[in-house]
């Protein structure tokens, strides 16, 4: 018996991301009305392109702060997209990020997953688009500044072409300004959902920003843009009254 208790104790278990997880098991049901806004849009979505001519493509814009339900809209779509359309999900790679996985979707808030195409050449961005006919992107505000040019190309081509992109992704970074290759998409979106979800600071379900704290501290408005999430650095969404940004 002690034997075999031993050998349980070394198995391996799965690695992690390491970061921490901001919703605990017991708080999710708080955010259930999340997940069934996320399937909501999820079918608008997929009726939109449905109902659109072949030749008829265009740019969704699905954006809002975490535990938003973004993912959860990108994983969903498949059950609602038409089966006989080329879709794909795709994510810039971000190796210094725990928070996005290689070849997959992550949703945060549960750590649940599904299938994506990374990438982070220009070549890998031409396939996405050339190979398939709708494509959702999580994380767009991540597409590295030297790869964002060719990039906005690549989806007016294809949109010209009659492509679908759904783009998914925060408007503001944690510093309460727009990032700007979300801004352009934004731009260019026929259509476009602002998600908000439950501020993590008074509990009301209007938060549109994301907080940096690091050890428990808001950021300097002179602090990076992008700051990966750590045992250190965590996220979390609030409201405008409840973001924090010390000038
Ligand atoms: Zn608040």
């Amino acid at each position: 018996m002690a034997r075999k208790r031993t050998e349980r104790m070394t198995k391996k278990t799965p690695k992690k991301p390491k970061y921490k997880r901001q919703v605990r098991k017991k708080e999710m049901p708080l955010y259930a009305y999340v997940e069934e806004r996320a399937k909501r849009i999820a079918r608008e979505i997929a009726s939109h392109i449905r109902e659109s001519t072949l030749d008829e493509g265009g740019i969704i814009f699905v954006h809002g702060p975490h535990y938003s339900g973004k993912t959860s809209v990108g994983c969903g779509l498949d059950e609602s997209i038409d089966p006989l359309r080329r879709f794909v999900r795709g994510q810039p790679r971000a190796d210094d990020r725990p928070d996005v996985l290689e070849g997959f979707f992550y949703k945060r808030k549960d750590g649940s997953k599904c299938p994506a195409i990374s990438f982070s050449t220009k070549r890998e961005i031409e396939q996405l688009f050339d190979e398939h006919e709708i494509v959702v992107m999580d994380y767009v505000q991540f597409i590295p500044y030297e790869l964002q040019s060719f990039f906005l190309r690549e989806l007016d081509d294809f949109v010209e072409r009659g492509g679908w992109f759904i783009a998914l992704g925060l408007l503001f970074n944690s510093l309460r300004n727009e990032f700007l290759l979300s801004f352009v998409i934004r731009q260019k979106a026929v259509k476009e959902y602002k998600l908000t979800t439950t501020c993590q600071q008074c509990g009301r379900r209007n938060a549109t920003l994301t907080q940096r704290l690091v050890d428990g501290r808001p950021p300097n408005f002179e602090d990076p843009e992008l700051v990966p999430p750590s045992d250190k650095v965590v996220y979390e969404p609030r409201c405008e009254d409840c973001h924090v940004v010390i000038t």
